[in-house]
């Protein structure tokens, strides 16, 4: 007797497969220096959360930004 191959033919999961989105990360904009950042996070960028600093930001990074 024949039988399938598979369960499902290859268009079918390849169908499937082609399918899906890449999520984009959530984004929010820092309050003090406008770069973006996740929300619900430190600024990568001046280290501020709630309006204080909270982390220190190495002094090269901060010097690019200034000038
Ligand atoms: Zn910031």
């Amino acid at each position: 007797m024949a039988n399938p191959k598979g369960r499902f033919g290859k268009s079918r999961t390849r169908k499937r497969r082609a399918t899906w989105k890449i999520e984009t990360p959530a984004l929010a904009r820092c309050p003090k220096c406008h770069a973006t950042k996740m929300p619900h996070r430190v600024c990568p960028e001046c280290g501020y959360y709630d309006g204080r600093e909270v982390v220190a930001v190495e002094e090269e990074k901060k010097k690019k930004k200034e000038a």
